[in-house]
């Protein structure tokens, strides 16, 4: 979909108005290409924890030229990194102060600012408590101030999980978290192994990927980058979908499984087909989600049901399916798709609301016990995605929707996708029970 106010805004005249009007500035964000450096400048790292001696090297690893003193008035850093594990006190907070302050004019185009702290439910007494969750107002504060495609985001690390949070660090310090913004991530809160794979261009080699919905929209891009990533996607659709699922499979390389999810013999069709035709499966994305929005007053039980049915109970029924098999292996990983409508709630999207809250239930219910069998399960929420389904939204929502963030547009279905596939990758196995939302950090249910 296109974005005209963002195409005028970065031509020439657009940027004069822009600028003297003090109008919303979209600017075109960086995200991942192959073979292209992770960030677009060299990362600052600053702060004395428990994860600093282990940074430089993992930012080394994954191409990032690593700072630890501020250079010169005109150097512009691709990322900040702090680690705050060791601020143990409110007024040690003043160390964010002291590294940031000096250097926040100096962050690239799409840089990325990330805090590293200590769950405050992990801290050992009250006072580093208190200013380990400060570290949140301050980074979706920063997330707020950061102009021109940049983003702030927290990750708290559980006390032993230090050398598990890699996967992370390379998604949010490259483009593929372009979308994700003001977002507190938690690592090692549920146990987990993190395995390194032998390639971090193609860290799924040899896993099993079911998606369902993936004819078109996020679903599509969700096939598109666990495929590249090296995953076999099976692609699943309403038979009504056929066409362009077979479309997808075909440019993916992988295979297509025609099925409502929603139909009672769906799970064990399901659990009969993985296990026959790939011999398990490793990684689920419960990507396939539908609308029907009325006001509660107005709404007949069938737009309640359907939507509750698709978006909800489905996934729990496959779910227990899947794992009672013994289909979905160890390690495997289980993700669903919230939205910020789950979290913020949104009129006439009461059916919606509430079963995208419940997919953060899922994560919630669930995240401890799949952990004793090496399993995770985490979702996304995604904002405003540039899909048919926002497309066919009434225009002044939807250039509300568009704007109403701190990246001031949309985001794109492969913002999503690439979230996903961090998830999913064996190296983060220590991110358990996280919903991360891409949504730009979005005002809504901020
Ligand atoms: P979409 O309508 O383009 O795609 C959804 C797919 O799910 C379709 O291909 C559809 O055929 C399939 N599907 C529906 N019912 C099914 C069933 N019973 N069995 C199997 N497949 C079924 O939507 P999208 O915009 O790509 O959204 C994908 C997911 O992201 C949904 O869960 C949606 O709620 C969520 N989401 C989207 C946005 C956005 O801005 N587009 C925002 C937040 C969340």
């Amino acid at each position: 979909m296109t974005d005209r106010y963002q195409q005028f805004s970065t031509s020439g005249v657009g940027r004069l108005l822009v600028k003297r009007l003090g109008l919303p500035n979209p600017e075109p964000l960086r995200r991942y290409k192959p073979g292209e450096p992770a960030l677009p400048g060299p990362a600052l790292v600053g702060g004395a924890g428990r994860l600093a001696d282990g940074l430089g090297p993992v930012l080394k690893s994954a191409g990032i030229e690593v700072l630890t003193s501020a250079g010169a008035d005109t150097q512009k850093y691709g990322a900040l990194v702090f680690d705050a594990t060791g601020i143990t006190s409110p007024e040690q907070l003043r160390g964010l102060y002291d590294f940031f302050h000096p250097v926040m004019r100096s962050v690239a185009a799409s840089g990325r600012v990330v805090v590293l702290g200590t769950p405050p439910e992990a801290a050992k007494e009250q006072g580093e408590l208190i200013a380990q969750r400060a570290l949140e107002g301050f980074t979706r504060s920063v997330g707020k101030e950061l102009k021109r495609g940049a983003t702030a985001q927290l990750v708290y690390v559980q006390p032993g999980a230090e050398d598990k949070v890699e996967s992370t660090l390379r998604f949010l310090l490259s483009g593929k978290s372009a979308y994700v913004d003001g977002q507190v991530i938690r690592v090692g809160t549920h146990g987990g192994q993190a395995t390194e794979p032998e390639s971090w261009t193609a860290p799924l080699a040899g896993k099993v990927a079911l998606v369902t919905g993936a004819s078109r929209g996020i679903g599509a891009a969700i096939a598109d980058v666990l495929a590249r990533d090296g995953a076999h996607v099976i692609a699943l659709d309403i038979p009504a979908q056929g066409a362009d699922l077979a479309k997808v499979a075909n440019r993916v390389g992988g295979s297509t499984l025609q099925l409502d999810i929603t139909a009672a013999d769906a799970p064990a069709k399901l659990v009969e087909h993985l296990k026959t035709r790939h011999g398990g499966v490793d990684i689920v994305v419960h990507n396939a989600g539908i609308t029907r929005d009325k006001t509660l007053a107005n709404m007949k039980e069938g737009a309640w049901d359907s939507v509750l049915a698709v978006n909800l109970t489905s996934q729990l029924k496959v779910n227990d399916a899947l794992l009672a098999a013994g289909v979905l292996r160890d390690g495997g990983r289980i993700i669903g798709v919230s939205s910020i409508a789950g979290i913020a709630g949104n009129l006439g999207q009461t059916n919606y609301g509430a079963s995208k809250a419940g997919v953060i239930g899922m994560v919630n219910a669930y995240a401890d016990e799949y952990a004793a069998k090496g399993i995770t399960i985490n979702a996304v929420a995604p904002g405003f995605i540039e899909t048919k389904m926002t497309a066919a939204v009434p225009l002044f929502i939807r250039e509300a929707g568009r704007r109403m963030n701190s990246m001031s547009q949309g985001g794109l279905p492969v913002d999503v996708a690439e979230t996903i596939a961090w998830y999913a990758s064996p190296a983060s196995g220590a991110v358990n029970g996280n919903v991360v939302r891409v949504c730009g950090q979005s005002l809504l249910g901020a």
